[in-house]
């Protein structure tokens, strides 16, 4: 082990390399590179296999990162695979899109003064390397099941749930209100994150796998959740949350105010060559435009970094408190800060003015005042201090919230949180209905990619032994 491990003290820690900012913000093109074999190698020949390892023990899917950094090292790229694909449906998005900081990469103990592995980066690698290599083939289940199951929602929670269900021999059906499958990997997170031919390969695998997919169909609109169960022997309600949180000042109904994922959603489907009204009509596009955006996490940085992309005359970000207690990933906000973003801290939006739509933001400074219970300091506007910034264009990124479920699918016995948020047995994920099962943002509130597979694995587990249940009792 040696002569392939322990590393980090002669090499230094190497991400793939950035492309520069100049050439970047020309198109919606990933912005690392991948790595070169030997590069792959030599970074994940720092790891030193520590017997406790807390990158592994930070990862929501339980990765097991010290055997397939080990493998890597050892140039035994298809063995990696097979150990990262056993705990993760889609290691090369994870690698590309987890906010490693806050989670495996964050917790890696190497040693004092030197910098972690670079886990993600490998996890990617050894994923695009299977693909390449055609490791990656369609399912075919040992045994093939009789029972139906029926899943709402075609992201990452309905897919991992819904390759683990194929895997066990189940007749597979997605339901999803898009036209194509992926939910936010699709459709919210932009290219220059993920490039949407990652995911579609996955979705095309699944498909040629066996799973059948209803896009373009709305549970509630073409079907309500009582015509689902009917059709099927269990059901995964894996619908993601939507509804976006507004903001009350004067001036919000102004036009040219819009909400984060419209403004993603069209940038998005123009990518994929799509007729899009409101943005070939110059609404929804940022070409020539002051663009103010309302928020700190990740949608918010998402959306300065398209507008940049879009050609804006200026891309502000307007944020209540400071840096340091942005819920945005660090990362995130130094590449728009090369790439042109201003970010505008402690500062919040008074009011929208301008006659029919908006022509500017007024805004106050913000300090931060006490913590509240969680110690977080809540910010609190400083008197006298507006000031107005020009807006052709303000995006709302303020987060989401649940809709109504229980209304939309025509169930009001499916029990939920005064959130909104679908209530589930903490232990099986299933609701209240029996053999009806929730996961992913739906019943967790907004998070991450790496948490819906996590859910929609462990309710493929919950389901699986429900349906097993099920035959015992038939027969
Ligand atoms: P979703 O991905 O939302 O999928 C739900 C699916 O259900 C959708 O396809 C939707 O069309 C469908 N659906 C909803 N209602 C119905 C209905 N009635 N009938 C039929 N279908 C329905 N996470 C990260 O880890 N890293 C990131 O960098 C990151 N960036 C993000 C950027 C943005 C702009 C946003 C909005 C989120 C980001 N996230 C990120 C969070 C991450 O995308 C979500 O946590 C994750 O996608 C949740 O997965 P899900 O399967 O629960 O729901
Ligand atoms: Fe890290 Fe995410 Fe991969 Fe886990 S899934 S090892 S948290 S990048
Ligand atoms: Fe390797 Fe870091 Fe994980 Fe330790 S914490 S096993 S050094 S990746």
């Amino acid at each position: 082990m040696a002569d392939d491990l322990l590393k980090f003290v002669s090499i230094d820690q190497k991400t793939p390399p950035k492309r520069e900012a100049d050439t970047r913000r020309l198109d919606f093109d990933e912005i690392y590179a991948e790595f070169d074999p030997g590069a792959a190698k030599e970074q994940a020949s720092r790891c030193s296999q520590c017997g406790v390892p807390f990158c592994h023990i930070h990862c929501p899917l339980g990765n097991n990162i010290p055997d397939w950094l080990k493998l890597t090292a050892e140039g035994r790229l298809q063995d990696a695979y097979e150990m990262a694909s056993a705990t993760n449906n889609m290691p090369e998005i994870c690698g590309r899109i987890c906010p490693q900081d806050r989670l495996c990469e964050g917790n890696c103990v190497i040693e004092k003064d030197f910098n972690s592995v670079t886990i993600g980066s490998v996890e990617k690698y050894i994923a695009d390397t299977a693909w390449q290599q055609g490791w990656i083939k369609p399912i075919e289940p040992a045994v093939e099941r009789l029972e139906t199951i029926g899943i709402i929602g075609a992201g990452p929670a309905g897919l991992a749930a819904a390759e683990q269900l194929r895997t066990a021999g189940f007749q597979v059906h997605i339901y999803d209100r898009y036209d194509r499958a992926g939910g936010l990997l699709v459709y919210g997170i932009p290219g220059f994150k993920l490039e949407k031919e990652v995911v579609g390969r996955r979705t095309g695998r699944l498909e040629q796998s066996g799973i059948t997919f209803h896009m373009d169909f709305e549970v509630g609109r073409e079907e309500n959740l009582a015509d689902l169960r009917e059709k099927h022997d269990a059901l995964l309600i894996a619908t993601g949350v939507y509804r976006p949180r507004s903001l009350k000042v004067p001036g919000v109904g102004l036009g040219n105010i819009r909400e984060a994922l419209d403004y993603l959603v069209a940038s998005n489907r123009k990518g994929f060559g799509d007729k899009v009204p409101e943005f070939d009509s110059g609404t929804l596009d940022a070409r020539g435009k002051n663009i103010v955006v309302i928020g700190g996490g990740d949608t918010a940085m998402d959306c300065v970094r398209t507008a940049v992309r879009q050609g804006a005359r200026s891309v502000k970000c307007l944020y209540r408190r400071d840096r340091e207690n942005m819920p945005g990933s660090a990362q995130e906000v130094k590449n728009a800060e090369e790439e042109g973003v201003e970010f505008v801290w402690l500062a919040g939006p008074e009011a929208f003015v301008g006659d029919k739509d908006v022509s500017g933001v007024r805004a106050y400074r913000m300090r931060l005042g006490a913590g509240d219970s969680t110690g977080r300091q809540a910010p609190e506007p400083v008197p006298d201090s507006a000031f107005q910034l020009d807006c052709d264009l303000a995006i709302m990124a303020l987060g989401f919230e649940p809709e109504d479920l229980p209304a939309l699918f025509g169930a009001p016995e499916l029990r939920v949180s005064r959130w909104g948020t679908v209530t589930v047995d903490h232990q099986s994920l299933m609701t209240n209905l029996d053999g009806v099962f929730a996961a992913g943002d739906i019943v967790r509130g907004a998070s991450l990619v790496v948490w819906a597979i996590r859910d929609g694995r462990d309710a493929a587990s919950s389901m699986i032994k429900f349906l097993n249940q099920q035959a015992r009792n038939a027969a």
